[in-house]
């Protein structure tokens, strides 16, 4: 008889990707009881679930399993004092203690905290390229993930044939179109993502970048690829450009809609950000956000203000997440106008298929632009740096459902692209698409044929195959 699956899903505990695996993790606990489920993060980042999913009852077929985060600890016997001051040096921290030997003994770990289980697969996101050799290693599946933009993952792959062709030469081209490169012929080469042709070559983040694309090209490394995308969304040539360069592509999105009975965390509201927009009319809010990377505006104070005072002059209300830490370089008495609700989160996807909700101020963060899809509501699109500006190319350009600043935000260019967006109606093409979509994305989990519905079950028959009991 085969051994009960016992299947690890492990994340990249940085930005927005461990929400976005975890609510993977649990929709495939849930889908398959029988199963046996590790969720692979560091401390840190399985504290900040588990402060989030207090609430809510997980699967219990779901445990955390801990793998090392590459701070040095004075306790661990090290000699730093850790945490190192930022984001960039905990990553490498992290990337080299995984690819040191951590994601092996997070394994081997999962295996002991399972009774012994042996590990049956291992799902990962991609850019945690080392669990290819570790799933290796036990005899295991492998399957990445890939949470962002699908584009900047076919340009990643495609990085060697970009280098060939633009060489030091990405200033004087950048305005040159991708046509010669398969599925890229909608973007300019200063869409492509930071490190693939330009950008400092030196960060971790762009060392990690090439080392996920050569893995993914390792014959035989993957057993299919996930992509939080639904069948429909991209256009033909990248499809067909994906499904060139890697084995077996899921489309299983969008990740929020994932189905995770009992859930009710996407509505968790502590300021009451849901109630403020029932009092408001149809598509009349404009909602602004830039994810939990950016956060504020990358551009600094000045932008910031701009953005303010371009929310403000739109003459819309509008609801602005916003960390606390930069309300004070907000305009002094913005925070008291009676159009304005600034909260430090917000329930971006329940926001944004609020019927209110029209206009959506955002960096391009993958999943946000698919919350905005999913929600029908029109993106003004700031991005700021790696897939985003692929991504807000694809809404304004590829989708036509809204439009890109191409410059730092002016109070004048946020007033005019919010109102026009607000204006929009019905009849415009981009909305009647844009309709269209956000019915597909309905879809793609609720109907039994919906596409991501059926390649969630593909999935489950890998991570869990019919012959195991
Ligand atoms: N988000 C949210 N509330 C906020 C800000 C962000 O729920 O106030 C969520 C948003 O819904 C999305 C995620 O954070 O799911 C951001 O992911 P995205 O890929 O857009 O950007 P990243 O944070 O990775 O830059």
């Amino acid at each position: 008889m085969a051994a009960v699956p016992h299947v690890v899903v492990i994340t990249f505990p940085f930005a927005s990707h461990a929400v976005k695996l975890f609510r993977l993790a649990r929709a495939l606990a849930a889908a398959a009881p029988a199963a046996t489920f590790s969720f692979l993060s560091t401390a840190g980042s399985i504290a900040q679930l588990q402060e989030k999913n207090q609430e809510n009852a997980l699967e219990p077929n779901l445990r955390f399993v801990e793998v090392p985060d590459g701070l040095v600890s004075p306790s661990s016997g090290g000699a730093g004092t850790t945490p190192p001051p930022n984001h960039m040096a905990r990553l490498g921290l992290f990337l080299a203690a995984a690819e040191a030997g951590g994601v092996r003994v997070a394994l081997e770990t999962a295996r002991a905290a399972a009774g012994g289980a042996r590990v049956t697969c291992v799902v990962g996101d991609a850019f945690v390229w080392m669990a290819a050799e570790a799933a290796a290693a036990v005899g295991a599946p492998w399957v990445p993930v890939w949470t962002g933009g699908p584009s900047a993952l076919l340009a990643h792959l495609q990085g060697d044939a970009l280098r060939d062709d633009i060489g030091d030469k990405a200033a004087s081209r950048a305005d040159d179109v991708l046509t010669a490169h398969p599925g890229l012929g909608s973007y300019r080469v200063r869409d492509l993502p930071d490190g693939c042709v330009f950008g400092d070559m030196h960060l971790p983040i762009v060392a990690l970048f090439r080392r996920v694309a050569d893995q993914l090209h390792v014959p035989g490394a993957a057993t299919a690829v996930a992509l939080n995308t639904f069948p429909g969304l991209l256009p033909d040539d990248v499809t067909a450009a994906l499904a060139a360069e890697l084995p077996q592509v899921l489309p299983i999105g969008p990740f929020h809609l994932l189905p995770v009975p009992g859930d009710d965390n996407d509505v968790a509201d502590p300021h009451g950000c849901l109630a403020w927009l029932d009092g408001h009319a149809a598509r009349a809010v404009a909602y602004a956000s830039f994810g939990t990377v950016v956060t504020a505006v990358v551009g600094g104070q000045e932008e910031l203000r701009e953005l303010a005072a371009g929310l403000e002059a739109s003459g819309a209300p509008f609801l602005w997440s916003l960390p606390k830490e930069y309300w004070p370089l907000l305009p002094t008495g913005f925070l008291d106008l009676d159009r304005a609700k600034v909260v430090p989160w917000a329930p971006q996807a329940a926001v944004l298929r609020h019927a209110s909700a029209g206009a959506f101020v955002t960096h391009a963060g993958w999943a946000s632009v698919l919350e905005g899809v999913a929600g029908g509501v029109p993106m003004a699109c700031r991005p700021f740096f790696s897939d985003q500006r692929m991504n807000a190319r694809m809404v304004a350009h590829v989708w036509g459902f809204g439009t890109v600043f191409e410059q730092p935000m002016t109070r004048g260019a946020v007033a005019e692209a919010v109102s026009s967006l607000l204006l929009l109606a019905g009849g415009d093409q981009g909305m009647a698409r844009m309709q269209e979509m956000r019915d597909m994305a309905a879809n793609a989990f609720m109907l039994p044929d919906g596409g991501s519905r059926r390649n969630l079950d593909k999935l489950l028959k890998i991570v869990c195959p019919p012959s195991s009991s």
